[in-house]
Parts: structure tokens; sequence; C-alpha cells
């Protein structure tokens, strides 16, 4: 807890001083063009790992990035996608799996049920992409094939997402697109997935229409002054 009140400290000294006019453009508005959908893993740092300043995501987080489909219970996420689809009007949603994912590894884990009932009721909106794996594999390993088990949990949930009415709309009006991320820990690798290719490449190949120079070359579209540094 020492750590995050010195943070707050510093930022009300520092931080917000130094992009005050930035702030105040902030205060009364928000105008993303993202909704990032992640999971809650604290080493999954949306803002961080896009380089994007406050107001650009519009960000929702739980246990494994889970939508789950449409139904006639309403849940917080159900209510977020609403609200960034229909008020907001966020032309994209990124739904960001990553690497070591323990909603992942617990959604392959069949004594999870034993010890954690409703993480394991959570995870059962993976079931499908779980079946996916199994049925490709004579016998599963959360080692070997956990990585297959997040890229197909990212796709599952983008599909869900498209059984959200709001989205349908949105989608049909050729207002929204849906986009499939995984994060690697490890590496500080993006990759996303590829419609035409029916997979998943790296961000810059994925997105290389956007760019006509070399991405190495380029920087973010940045507003804030002073970009955090993570180690003293
Ligand atoms: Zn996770």
């Amino acid at each position: 807890m020492k750590k995050l009140v010195k943070g707050v400290s510093e930022f009300q000294k520092s931080t917000f001083p130094n992009n005050q006019e930035f702030f105040q453009e902030l205060a009364n508005k928000q105008e993303p063009e993202v909704m990032f959908l992640t999971c809650c893993d604290s080493r999954v740092d949306p803002s961080l790992i896009t380089e994007t300043d406050p107001g650009d995501l519009f960000i929702h987080r739980n246990v494994g990035n889970i939508v789950p489909p449409h139904a006639l219970v309403t849940g917080g996420v159900t209510a977020s996608i609403e609200f960034a689809v229909a008020v907001l009007g966020v032309k994209y949603i990124i739904v960001c799996g990553h690497t070591d994912c323990g909603a992942m590894k617990g959604a392959m884990n069949p004594d999870l049920a034993k010890s954690l009932p409703y993480v394991n009721n959570w995870l059962s909106h993976s079931a499908a992409a779980l079946a996916r794996v199994s049925a490709k594999h004579d016998e599963l390993s959360i080692e070997e094939h956990l990585h297959e088990m997040t890229e197909e949990n990212v796709l599952l949930q983008l599909r869900h997402l498209e059984t959200h009415p709001s989205v349908a709309t949105s989608m049909a009006k050729g207002n929204l697109e849906l986009h499939g991320w995984i994060y690697d820990i490890g590496t500080g690798g993006v990759n996303c997935f590829d419609p035409n290719q029916g997979k998943f490449v790296s961000v810059q190949d994925r997105y290389a229409h956007l760019h006509t120079t070399d991405w190495k070359e380029t920087k973010p579209d940045r507003r804030f002054k002073q970009v955090r540094k993570l180690c003293p």
C-alpha cells in the first residue's frame, strides 16, 4: 500500500501539473475509440503495452478476458459492452488474452471445481474453447497446450461478443470491428488474429496496412508529457 500512496503523491506533485491542460480536456468528456477487454492479471497493463494516454482506452477486465454470450441476465460485462458501443460509439473492441494465464490454466484443470466453485462456474464460458483444443489432442497438457487454449479462448470470446445486440447492430452498420490479441508477458510480443490467414500473427504484420513505413521508425501518438518510468 505504501507504494500506491507514494505513487499518488508523486502523480499529484509532478505528472498531473505537467499535463494539466490535457487533464482539463478530459475532465468532462471521454471519446475512446477502443474498448479493451482483457484479463485481471496484474502483469497485463493495457495502457502500458499500447503506449496510449488516459482517455484512449475504455477498459474492461475480468478473470480470463471472458465475454459471456448474450443471455437474459444482466452482468457487468454486458453493461460495459453496451455502454462502450451504444453510448461511447467505440469503433473497435479488442479481446486481449495473455501468456501464463491462471484462468486458462484453471479452465484446463478438472480439479478446479472442488476448490474454486465460482471461478470454475465463470470459466465455463471458455468450455467450448477447451473442447476444441481437447478434440485436437489425445491427451491434454497445460504445459503443451496452454497457448493454444489461450488463442482459442480469445476467438471464442469474439464469437460471444457478436451475440450481444448492441455489438450486432453496430457491426451491421459497419461501425464496429472486433479484434483478438495475445500479449506475451515474457517477451513483450503482441500477436493478433488475422482473419485472412486464419491465425495469430505479429501486431506489425496484422496492421501493416495502417502504416507505410517501418514500424521501428515510428513513435506513438502520445500527448502525455511524462511517460512513466517502470524502474527507479
Ligand atoms: Zn489471465
